[in-house]
């Protein structure tokens, strides 16, 4: 906003500059001034633009030049004596806007309005200006020129002239700078055009410095929605697991929903706040555990029973699992389903491993008791944390066993919004509130 305030008042400056040294000299305004003014009111722009965006978003400089120039040159002198002033700065607007616009969207496939309300308001600040100098103090006017000899005001208007070519020269060789330096065009279309921006747009948790992202994975996944690709982005999940430029450092008094995944990890001496037993020897934070005890009081109303395998675990514990796991297995069968040091849901005292056989995950997939905690968890403010076909966004093989305290509110809105990972939850309604 600040810039395009400056270039509002650059426009106006600059304008005010031509016209009162017409006045104070007592030339009377000509097509030449205007000319003047609204070439360097259009680059004002342009310079604006650029301190705006960072890039040029309007045009290739040199063609601009040409269209600024090559109408005002031409027809100019042609209508100069038969219109009047306010007349040729209309056609000076259509054609110079008009063009400008028509190479815009040739070049970046899109057309920014605003090119031409700027060159628009200049015009008419300059045309305001020519009234103030030409039609409303006349008299005024007429005498500076009698003042003045003919032979000064002659040396003025080639003063001018000089000034234009100056400009000119200059404009062209910014432009050439620009072209061999390569940043114009090329630069353009990577930086600021992007595919589906438009649609970026109307989606409440797109980030604008993303949009190269969601362009790149969409482009790799052709079939997703793109409402999908960009929460997936959102949630890093473009950039390769446990890649430490994208790795945030959990803050641990999150009361809920507390993410914990391939990409936001707890520290080293991460511990909750408060832990309780939750059964035996196992222990989980307070809320976990009432809900968990309300959760398994239903259950055995049904004639079932379920036990916990796995709750709390500090980071060096799971250090140490998931060493010994390496030792059958690759690191990267590993990682599909034990997680790193520092990065494990257990470390946050709301995650369970449960099952209906003592110390076995494995019979909990198909059991009559998974069946149900898949179905019924939301309702005491758990979910099924990673659920099957959701590797690419969780990390990890389907684990039925594996479930988390997020609170009620939170379990019900995902389960209402057809919400499968805490990772889309938190993109959709903790980053970004819905509108
Ligand atoms: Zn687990």
């Amino acid at each position: 906003m600040l810039y395009y305030i400056l270039g509002i008042l650059a426009v106006v400056v600059v304008h005010l500059i031509t016209y009162l040294k017409c006045y104070e000299n007592g030339i009377k305004v000509n097509w030449l001034h205007m000319w003047m003014s609204a070439g360097f009111s259009c680059y004002m722009v342009y310079i604006v633009e650029y301190l705006h965006n960072n890039v040029i978003e309007n045009g290739i400089g040199l063609a601009k030049l040409a269209v600024m120039f090559i109408p005002a040159g031409l027809f100019m002198p042609i209508i100069y004596k038969r219109f009047k002033y306010f007349l040729m700065n209309i056609l000076y607007v259509l054609c110079v806007g008009g063009l400008i616009g028509v190479l815009q969207y040739i070049n970046c496939h899109k057309f920014n309005p605003l090119n031409i309300v700027f060159e628009l308001f200049g015009v008419l600040i300059g045309y305001i200006f020519t009234m103030i100098v030409n039609e409303i103090s006349p008299e005024f006017r007429k005498r500076c020129v009698i003042k003045k000899r003919k032979k000064q005001i002659r040396y003025l208007s080639f003063e001018a002239e000089t000034l234009a070519l100056l400009v000119f020269i200059l404009f062209f060789a910014g432009a050439m700078v620009e072209r061999i330096s390569g940043r114009d065009i090329e630069k353009q279309k990577g930086a600021v055009v992007y595919e589906h921006e438009d649609e970026y747009k109307d989606i409440y948790y797109a980030d604008k410095d993303k949009y190269d992202r969601y362009d790149a994975y969409a482009k790799l996944h052709p079939d997703m929605k793109l409402e999908d690709v960009v929460w997936r982005v959102d949630a890093n999940l473009d950039q390769e697991f446990y890649d430490e430029a994208y790795t945030t450092m959990a803050d641990a008094n999150t009361k809920s929903p507390l993410l914990i995944n391939k990409f936001n990890r707890v520290s080293e001496d991460y511990e909750p706040e408060k832990l309780v037993s939750i059964e035996g020897d196992y222990v989980a934070t307070p809320e976990t555990t009432t809900a968990y005890h309300e959760l398994i009081n239903d259950l055995e109303d049904l004639g079932m029973k379920i036990y916990v395998v796995s709750s709390y675990r500090s980071v060096e514990y799971q250090r140490n699992l998931h060493n010994y796991y390496l030792k059958s297995d690759t690191p990267e069968e590993v990682d599909t389903y034990s997680s790193r040091a520092g990065y494990s849901e257990h470390h946050t005292g709301r995650a369970l491993d449960i099952s209906q056989v003592r110390g076995n995950l494995n019979a909990f997939e198909g059991s009559d008791e998974a069946a149900w905690v898949y179905e019924n968890a939301y309702k005491y403010g758990f979910i099924v944390r990673y659920m099957d076909n959701e590797i690419d966004v969780t990390g990890y093989i389907f684990e039925p066993w594996h479930i988390t305290y997020v609170g009620k509110e939170i379990a019900q809105t995902m389960h209402d919004e057809g919400i499968t990972t805490l990772e889309e939850y938190v993109v959709k309604y903790v980053d970004h509130k819905k509108p």
